[in-house]
Parts: C-alpha cells; sequence; structure tokens
C-alpha cells in the first residue's frame, strides 16, 4: 500500500501557516501572532546574521537548532518546511513547467550552492551580510509579502468595486464603504522578474534552487551526510529506475539501491512510485551515502576568501553614493531615512535579512525596499518614503515582526522618540513662502506641533518653520504637502537618533528634543478623502528631489533647522520660475 502524501501534506499546511501570518501581518488584530516565526527558522538567515552582527540573536537559534536536525533527517526541512521549496513546487505544478531532456545539472553546477555558502559566511565574518540575495527565507517573504500579496489585495479591491453599484443599490452599507488596502512597493518587479528566472529553472530540473543555489540548503547538507532516519533500499529491487527518474533532487544515481544522503530531502516519492515497496524510510545504523558533490576544501576556501573580498569593498565604501556615516564632514544619501527604532547603521546592515516583513506590516506603506539609497550592500533594506505615507504615531508593528531586532521593538511611548530624521521645508516649492498663498496643511496634519506659522517680511501670509527638537520625521507633513510631485517639505535623516540599546526618551532628552503629542493625529484630522484607502499614496509622485545639502544622520538635533526668514530660499530644479 502506498504511503499518504505526507510531504504535500506538510508542504501545504507549512505554506499555509506562512501565507497567513503575512496575509494578516498589516491587521492590528493580528497583534498576538508572531509572523517572523519562519525567518527564525532559516539556517543560513540564523549563522549569516548573528556572524555579520558579532551576536547571539535569542529567535534565530531556532535557525541553529534546524542545522542541527540535518544530523537525524537530513534535509527533510527542505523537502517538508521551508516555504521556498514548497513556492517552487506550487510553482512549477501551477505553470505546469516541463523539464527539458538532457538539461540536468552536472556536479560542476550542484557544487555552486557550496560556494555561495562560503561566500556568504565569509562576508558575515567581516560583519557584511550578502544574505538578502541568497537565504531562502527571506527570499520567499519578499516575494509573497512584497509582491504576490499586493496584487491579491488589488484583486480583492478590485472586486469590491465592481461591487459596489450593487451594494449601493441594495443600501449594503458595510459593503458600500468596504475597501481593501492595496500597499505598493518600489522593487515589485525586480523581485517579481528575478522569481520568474528561478521558476524558468526548472526547465533544467525540478528544484533547480534546492540542488543547485540554495547556501542554506548547502549548510543542512554539510551536517546530513550520515543521518540517523534515511532512505533504506530493500532486495526486492528489480532495478526499474523509476525512483531515479522520479526523484526531484537527483539524490539517487545509477544504482537505486545507493543514494546521496546531503542531496535527498525525504520528499518520499521513492517510497511512492516503487512498484516493489521495495524503498522505505527508517533509523538506521549511521553510514556514508553515495558521493554527493561537495567541493574541494581549496574551492570552499576560495568562495569564503571571494566573499570576505566583497565584504571588504564594502567596509571602503566604494560601492556606495552615501558614503559612512558617523565620520565627520562624510555624506549621507538624504533619502535613506530609517524606520523607528532601527540600529546604528552599520548594525543595522549586519542584521537586516531583507525579508520585508516590516514593510509588509507597515500600514501607511511608507517603508519601502531601497535601491541604491544605501549603497549596494544596503540594496531591498527599508527605508521610510514619507511621500507615500506617513509613519503613523500609533503604529510600532516594524519593530515588532522584525525578527532580528534590526529594528528594536519598542512601546509607543519609546517609539515617539526614536526620531528618524527631520522635515525641511523647500521654499521655493511651498504655497507659503514662495507664491504666498495661505496654505497650513504640514501645520494642521503634524501629530507633534512641530511646525510653527511666522510672520515673515517676504511674504503677505504666515509661513512653515520645522521646529527640529519636536519633530519626529514622521513625514505627515511631506505625505499630505498639496504641492504636486516632490513635497515643498521634505524628511531627511538628519538628526536621526539611532540607538543600538537603552532608552530612546532619555538619549532624546539629553540631546534637547522636546518630543510631545499633539492634539490632532495624521488620519482623524486628515485622513484620506472618502472612498480613498488609507494606503493610497499621497499626491503627486513619491519625493525624487534631493534637498542640496546632507547632514550626518546623528548626533545631537539642534534646536531649529530652518535658516533665518531673510536667507536665501533652498531652490530645486522642479521647482517653477520664480516671481
Ligand atoms: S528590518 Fe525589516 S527587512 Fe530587515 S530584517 Fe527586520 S523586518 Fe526584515
Amino acid at each position: 500500500m502506498k504511503r499518504p502524501r505526507l510531504q504535500r501534506i506538510l508542504q501545504t499546511l507549512s505554506l499555509g501557516t506562512f501565507l497567513g501570518f503575512l496575509g494578516f501581518l498589516s491587521f492590528r488584530a493580528a497583534q498576538g501572532i508572531t509572523p517572523d516565526v519562519f525567518l527564525w527558522l532559516d539556517p543560513l538567515g540564523a549563522a549569516g546574521a548573528m556572524l555579520a552582527a558579532r551576536a547571539v540573536i535569542p529567535a534565530l537559534l531556532a535557525g541553529l537548532a534546524i542545522i542541527a536536525t540535518g544530523l537525524f533527517v537530513g534535509r527533510f526541512f527542505c523537502g517538508h518546511i521551508c516555504p521556498m521549496g514548497a513556492t517552487l513546487d506550487l510553482a512549477q505544478g501551477a505553470l505546469h513547467i516541463k523539464r527539458k531532456k538532457g538539461a540536468e545539472p552536472g556536479p560542476g553546477a550542484r557544487r555552486i550552492k557550496y560556494g555561495l555558502l562560503a561566500a556568504c559566511l565569509g562576508s558575515s565574518a567581516l560583519g557584511v551580510s550578502l544574505l538578502y540575495w541568497l537565504a531562502p527565507m527571506p527570499l520567499a517573504t519578499r516575494f509573497w509579502g512584497l509582491v504576490v500579496l499586493p496584487v491579491v489585495r488589488l484583486g480583492l479591491d478590485s472586486g469590491l468595486g465592481a461591487l459596489r453599484p450593487l451594494a449601493r443599490a441594495l443600501d449594503w452599507r458595510a459593503l458600500s464603504f468596504a475597501v481593501v488596502p492595496v500597499p505598493r512597493f518600489a522593487t515589485m518587479l525586480f523581485v517579481a522578474l528575478l522569481f520568474a528566472g528561478l521558476f524558468a529553472l526548472a526547465r533544467s530540473a525540478p528544484r533547480f534552487w534546492c540542488r543547485c543555489l540554495c547556501p542554506a540548503g548547502a549548510l543542512l547538507a554539510l551536517f546530513s551526510g550520515r543521518p540517523a532516519w534515511r532512505r533504506s533500499v530493500s532486495p526486492d529491487c528489480t532495478g526499474c529506475g523509476a525512483c531515479i527518474r522520479t526523484c526531484p533532487m537527483g539524490a539517487i544515481p545509477e544504482d537505486p539501491g545507493a543514494t546521496r544522503f546531503r542531496e535527498c530531502i525525504a520528499c518520499l516519492r521513492c517510497v511512492r512510485v516503487c512498484p516493489e515497496n521495495a524503498v522505505d524510510f527508517r533509523l538506521l545504523p549511521r553510514s556514508a551515502g553515495a558521493e554527493s558533490f561537495l567541493p574541494a576544501r581549496r574551492e570552499f576556501l576560495a568562495a569564503g576568501l571571494s566573499g570576505a573580498g566583497m565584504a571588504a569593498l564594502a567596509l571602503t565604501g566604494l560601492d556606495s553614493p552615501a558614503l559612512k556615516e558617523g565620520v565627520a564632514g562624510t555624506i549621507v544619501d538624504p533619502d535613506r531615512v530609517r524606520p523607528p527604532g532601527a540600529l546604528p547603521e552599520g548594525d543595522f546592515l549586519a542584521r537586516c535579512l531583507r525579508c520585508g516583513e516590516c514593510m509588509a506590516a507597515c500600514p501607511t506603506n511608507t517603508l519601502q525596499p531601497a535601491w541604491l539609497q544605501a549603497g549596494v550592500w544596503g540594496m531591498f533594506s527599508p527605508v521610510a518614503e514619507a511621500r507615500r505615507g506617513a509613519c503613523d504615531p500609533d503604529c510600532a508593528e516594524c519593530g515588532r515582526v522584525c525578527p532580528t531586532g534590526a529594528v528594536r521593538p519598542l512601546p509607543l511611548s519609546e517609539k515617539m522618540w526614536a526620531k528618524m530624521g527631520t522635515a525641511h521645508v523647500l521654499r521655493q516649492k511651498c504655497l507659503a513662502w514662495e507664491w504666498g498663498k495661505p496654505c497650513l496643511v504640514c501645520k494642521e496634519v503634524c501629530p507633534y506641533g512641530a511646525i510653527e506659522m511666522r510672520r515673515v517680511d517676504s511674504s503677505p501670509v504666515t509661513v512653515p518653520f520645522v521646529l527640529g527638537n519636536r519633530c519626529t520625521g514622521c513625514g505627515a507633513c511631506e505625505s499630505r504637502c498639496p504641492v504636486q510631485a516632490a513635497s515643498a517639505i521634505q524628511v531627511e535623516p538628519m538628526g536621526a537618533l539611532r540607538l543600538a540599546e537603552g532608552s530612546f526618551e532619555k538619549a532624546g532628552r539629553g540631546m534637547g528634543l522636546d518630543i510631545r503629542r499633539a492634539v490632532q493625529t495624521i488620519r482623524p484630522t486628515h485622513g484620506p478623502a472618502e472612498g480613498a484607502s488609507p494606503f493610497d499614496p499621497a499626491p503627486g509622485a513619491p519625493a525624487g528631489a534631493a534637498a542640496p545639502f546632507d547632514a550626518a544622520p546623528q548626533g545631537p538635533a539642534p534646536a531649529s533647522f530652518d535658516p533665518a526668514p531673510e536667507a536665501p530660499s533652498q531652490s530645486s530644479p522642479f521647482d517653477p520660475p520664480s516671481k
């Protein structure tokens, strides 16, 4: 009798739970859920992030435990639990990707994963994380959370829109006004294309990623040479080769009685297809399996040194248009505003897996994956783009869901003091400063009362000034500024407070900050127009014009960052001509 499809059941449960967590991520009702649990399990994420951060990250100890399971059940995790493997299997089945004859990857291709593992660990040893390109759990989270989920929500929202006329006609009020928030992310297309490429590799072999590329699989394989629970073949085997043809990992060599244990993911397909019921998985005394494509020691070492070399290059700062912070006089990209509670930049980049959980959880869509604002090594790390939405003063989800502590989990009272940056008025764009039109949107939406309207000689109306010591950099002003395209008030990392430990409030007060909630909040006072979603981008495109000055993001915040009223206004290439 054939075994039930244990792999399919476990994979379905695992992927379903993973997607369920992601789906509920941005609903406040899901506060009790710990959505990052799958990220804790990533063996490479755990080893690499702790090595790069030079710290024990308690949540990631689970990933180290997964590595140890290799000694007992081989790469069972890859075959049954990993959402990346389940995603690849699902895509291959759903898209009917057929294997091309003769395209089987050779031994050299199958050793690539060990080289990538060595490169990842080599760079992590120097404190630079390359995991974001290769660790399977962050990749799967980014794909489902930042690509598929928004598309699903868009579909649901469009469906609701189509039902709205009917709901209005029948006076179904709940349905008439229901909207599904649709977040949008800067790198969606890139990630979608990356996964399309991974799916297409199944033309060469099923699970090409797991066979040849996945460094987490390679790490598990190193411990899976002699698993206690493993494939065994009885003398009933007739050598028909059905198992060899079915094995998705190419783990059975020409002799069907042998097994490459480091490649076997214990999917049990060989058990199911064997016409003689000659194959089983059982506890057996330890013994080595068939030869398993392990690289030579010098190849492994060379790959590790290459990773370390890339890390050394990253540490020079040459890769980055934005040089390292904390060095007097260096430049920081004005668009690199980090989430509230983000560790100091070096620690932050070492820990951040670029999984995108914080971005998927952000209810206002302000958190976006970076392109090159933080250099090549900072790609896909979260930055706040206030023009898309402000950081909600009543939310600290990014810290709560971050699996590595790259963004510290903070209570709201502390998060308020985790200053992200400071708003700056671009006077040549401002309706009040440049055009003499009465406008006080920025003052009205600021949840912290950090905008003051003052009279100046050059304008017939009162004009906005930013009180730097009260501004948290939340971006409410930038997101709601009515000026088209780039806002006339923009948040920059200037004056950001980034602490690895200790109280933000205490440090902030020491710097002279005076942050308190004003009476109004963003949404009740200036929420989106009727029918719009709170995730809708603010009018105009995301801010693209860099302010013509930079400053180191840390260090004490001055009492006010505004120049004196008579100082010349800032110019921007997008501005209309002066009067
Ligand atoms: S900061 Fe965001 S992207 Fe980075 S590890 Fe934390 S949750 Fe993931």
